[in-house]
């Protein structure tokens, strides 16, 4: 006769947390909170732990963005959880999210980096909401707010070093029409104190594809795979 499967115990399953990995304990905890139906102040906490943590190991949180020393001191917590820093040279208080994207988040760290992965897919507004709503649980993310992110990201990769190329680079570039999708006053790309029309239709340019209505972009790559 075949044995029936025993349902794990409770005690089990606190143990089983111990031998989980970093991935499966946020899924966890992500289950936890759609179950919850919110996330109360301990999971808070949670999120900013981990987010904080990378963000440590990453190499932020070492020089005061007041004044540039290094000599920084933890100073307290506050009550989600976020580290204050100190630094014993100017007094400046801090975190560890000072001056990044992240500040003041809600998110998770796999929310962002889902969020990131969304983007490389060129996936919808759309496609990423309902993957972050759905598998990630943000119950209130709303499109609106995705597109604001997407706007920080490309800012945030300028600073992001580039690597050196070596031996053989291939260079190419590519042209993108200007747009201000969203935007209720177009500023016409010929002069920037006047407006111009809207366009119903990609209509082609009447000055070609490298006159002012095109943004340049300068794409290179060497043998190594490196690319800019
Ligand atoms: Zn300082």
């Amino acid at each position: 006769m075949p044995r029936k499967k025993r349902e794990p115990s409770f005690d089990e399953l606190l143990s089983s947390i111990e031998k989980m990995s970093k991935r499966q304990r946020q899924q966890l905890m992500t289950k936890i909170i759609k179950e919850n139906g919110y996330a109360d102040n301990r999971t808070k906490k949670f999120i900013n732990y981990d987010l904080q943590e990378h963000m440590r190991k990453e190499g932020f949180g070492k020089v005061c963005p007041n004044c540039g020393s290094t000599i920084i001191v933890k100073a307290g917590e506050q009550e989600n959880g976020i580290q204050r820093l100190k630094c014993t040279d100017c007094g400046h208080r801090f975190s560890y999210f000072t001056g990044t994207f992240l500040e003041k988040t809600k998110y998770s760290w796999d929310v962002w980096v889902e969020f990131i992965y969304q983007m490389i897919l060129n996936h919808s507004l759309k496609q990423t909401v309902s993957a972050l709503v759905e598998e990630y649980l943000c119950p209130s993310l709303s499109e609106r707010t995705v597109f604001n992110w997407r706007m920080k990201i490309p800012e945030v990769a300028k600073e992001v070093r580039q690597p050196n190329l070596i031996g053989v680079v291939e260079t190419d570039e590519k042209f993108i029409h200007e747009g201000q999708k969203g935007s209720l006053h177009l500023i016409s790309p010929f002069d920037k104190n006047s407006t111009r029309k809207a366009r119903k239709t990609a209509k082609p340019s009447k000055c070609g594809s490298m006159g002012p209505e095109f943004g340049t972009i300068l794409c290179a790559l060497d043998h190594t795979g490196h690319t800019i």
